[in-house]
């Protein structure tokens, strides 16, 4: 049988889909949702997803604002612009794009985003609200990653989940989001023994590595869905290659999200679903 293929942009599509009635109901009636994006200096990749992020509010009807301070920017500077934005009615979702440069307190800058606006889901009361599986947002790829498994019509619960990565921003909320839906996880990572060993016990493999085809047949119990979000320069620096080896994802998963164009598109069309609920919150309170 062979492997099927989990489409990470049918699933966007589905998203946006549902997005648009909400968004020109909330226009119609008062006005369109607002984010505000922060880009720090002129890192190449975060001026790619940046710019990715301005393109999906235009073409839904969502206001957004680029602002671009100079890579010199103090902590203090930035958090007077945070500020700002905290204040104005008209902003819904503020998001500071990562990494910021050496110089600036990242945790102060994460904490000054009024936990309302933060449409990353990354402000220290939101992940608790995470911890708790009280409604707050998400952050954006595993959020998106569980709409493709609802999507889907994956099963969750009583199954066996392995994660490979424990980032914040990745690997940890997707562990909880799983856990919430009474999966029972396994969270692996560079000191983990036995990676192999553990990933094969997975119905669910999801691998957040960063290191190209890392993951190989070994790992991989026959049938597994496997959830790629690797995103890795190809060779000589071209094209996208997941953590996953492709061939062993043909040979082995049950269904498996390619890259490109498995959980890639969905991270963006959470950030457009959050920034739309905060809208609806403020809406209703203005
Ligand atoms: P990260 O912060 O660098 O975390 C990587 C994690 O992988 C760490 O927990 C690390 O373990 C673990 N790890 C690294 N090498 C390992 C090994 N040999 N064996 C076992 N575990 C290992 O990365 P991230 O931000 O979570 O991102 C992970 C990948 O997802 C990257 O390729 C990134 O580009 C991609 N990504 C994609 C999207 C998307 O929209 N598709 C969004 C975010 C990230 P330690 O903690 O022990 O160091």
């Amino acid at each position: 049988m062979s492997a099927k293929i989990l489409d990470g942009k049918w699933v966007r599509e589905q998203i946006l889909a549902e997005l648009r009635p909400r968004i020109e109901r909330m226009t119609k009636s008062h006005r369109p949702p607002g984010l505000a994006v922060i880009l720090v200096g002129h890192d190449p990749a975060s001026e790619i997803y940046v710019r990715g992020k301005i393109k999906a509010c235009g073409q839904l009807g969502i206001y957004s604002e680029k602002i671009a301070p100079p890579d010199t920017i103090t902590t203090e500077e930035l958090l007077g612009i945070i500020e700002g934005l905290n204040q104005r009615n008209e902003i819904d979702g503020i998001l500071v794009q990562m990494p910021l440069p050496q110089q600036v307190n990242k945790l102060r800058i994460l904490v000054s985003v009024k936990p309302d606006k933060d449409v990353d889901g990354f402000h220290p009361m939101n992940i608790g609200s995470l911890v708790a599986n009280i409604p707050g947002p998400r952050a954006c790829t595993p959020a998106g990653i569980m709409e493709l498994l609802r999507r889907y019509e994956i099963p969750i619960a009583g199954q066996k989940a392995v994660i490979i990565g424990r980032s914040d921003i990745v690997g940890k909320p997707m562990a909880l989001l799983l856990l919430h839906q009474h999966a029972t996880v396994t969270i692996c990572h560079s000191k983990t023994s036995n990676l192999a060993d553990e990933c094969r016990r997975a119905d669910i493999l999801v691998a957040a590595m960063g290191k190209p085809a890392f993951v190989t047949r070994d790992f991989i119990r026959p049938g597994a869905t496997v959830i790629d979000v690797g995103q890795n320069r190809g060779p000589e620096g071209k094209g996208l290659v997941g953590d996953v080896d492709l061939a062993a994802l043909e040979e082995l998963a049950g269904a498996y999200t390619p890259v490109p164009g498995g959980v890639g598109p969905l991270t963006i069309a959470m950030l457009m679903t959050n920034t739309v609920r905060a809208a609806e919150q403020h809406l209703c309170c203005e």
